[in-house]
């Protein structure tokens, strides 16, 4: 891929929302180490390998095999998580966003219903994963609840109405595709899945996923390739100017941006949506960021402030 991005640097100063060029480029996953969240990962202690099924091109990805015999899941109707208390007037009053955290604690406790085969535009995949988790035993899933009930405390305070797709509220998933329908069904101005991801020592940095263009089997995101990129490139660069992290160095050629077509999450959507994975869990430098409520904080603060942005162009 071309390597005609330069990352902006961080720099200190009031909040701003400085946006990445549109010059900036897909990038490819290069590393089976760097392949190993999205919807996919396991947290250790459990079956399942680490890497994820993805493709480092824009061919279908190969479904995972399964042994469950789990029934699908539920399928129609879906509902989210959403406050019912009065917003205030903002910036983003008027507008839905939807978060969601990636993954759930009790996934773990649901292998068979977790295990499930749902369609996702490219093929099948798991109805969803434990996630990763740091080498001291932090879950993906925590991380992801918490950044994204951050997110949410401040999107409302812009005015924004911000359905949770779960809030620790149910025993397991959604499954990915519920995830992508609780979006398309609360007609979301944006929708942002969040991860944290699980790649060898040494891999750091966080990467923003865009979805690819995907027609088929249900998925159709010709219509959210490019308000997906413009909001992923936004919080991109938000998440760089608040948390001072670099973009990943091993996924995205330094851009910090991933497109992808295996991850049901994206390519069931039909509202603009992107995942971010905000570090690597299983490296001890990124470890000491995620485990912060500090770094936290600001790792919400530049997802809010790149859907603000976005949102508000
Ligand atoms: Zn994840």
């Amino acid at each position: 891929m071309r390597q005609d991005f330069t990352p902006p640097i961080p720099r200190p100063g009031p909040r701003r929302r400085p946006v990445f060029t549109a010059a900036a480029l897909i990038g490819v996953c290069l590393t089976a180490a760097g392949c190993a969240d999205g919807d996919g990962g396991q947290a250790p202690g459990t079956a399942a390998p680490e890497t994820a099924s993805r493709s480092a091109s824009s061919s279908p990805a190969t479904a995972p095999s399964s042994s469950s015999s789990a029934p699908a899941p539920e399928s129609g109707s879906s509902t989210g998580s959403g406050s019912t208390k009065p917003l205030p007037q903002g910036p983003l009053s008027g507008r839905t966003v939807v978060i969601d955290p990636g993954h759930n604690p009790g996934n773990r406790d649901h292998a068979r219903e977790i295990n499930a085969q749902v369609k996702m535009g490219t093929g099948h995949k798991e109805c969803d994963t434990t996630g990763t988790a740091t080498n001291s035993g932090y879950a993906e899933a925590l991380f992801t609840l918490d950044v994204s009930r951050r997110l949410r405390t401040l999107l409302e305070k812009e005015g924004a109405k911000v359905v949770l797709t779960q809030d620790g509220d149910r025993p397991f998933g959604p499954c990915v595709d519920e995830r992508a329908r609780i979006g398309n069904e609360e007609k979301a101005d944006a929708a942002v899945s969040v991860h944290a991801d699980g790649a060898a020592t040494g891999n750091r940095g966080f990467h923003v996923i865009l979805p690819a263009a995907v027609h088929g089997d249900g998925a159709d995101t010709a219509k959210i390739v490019v308000p997906s990129r413009e909001l992923g490139v936004r919080i991109a660069g938000n998440f760089v100017r608040t948390t001072g992290s670099a973009p990943s160095n091993y996924i995205g050629e330094d851009t910090g941006l991933d497109t992808r077509d295996d991850l049901g999450g994206l390519n069931l959507s039909t509202v603009p949506k992107v995942f971010i994975e905000c570090g690597n869990m299983r490296d001890p430098k990124d470890d000491a960021l995620l485990t912060s409520k500090g770094w936290r904080q600001k790792a919400a603060l530049g997802i809010a402030d790149g859907i603000s942005s976005y949102l508000t162009r």
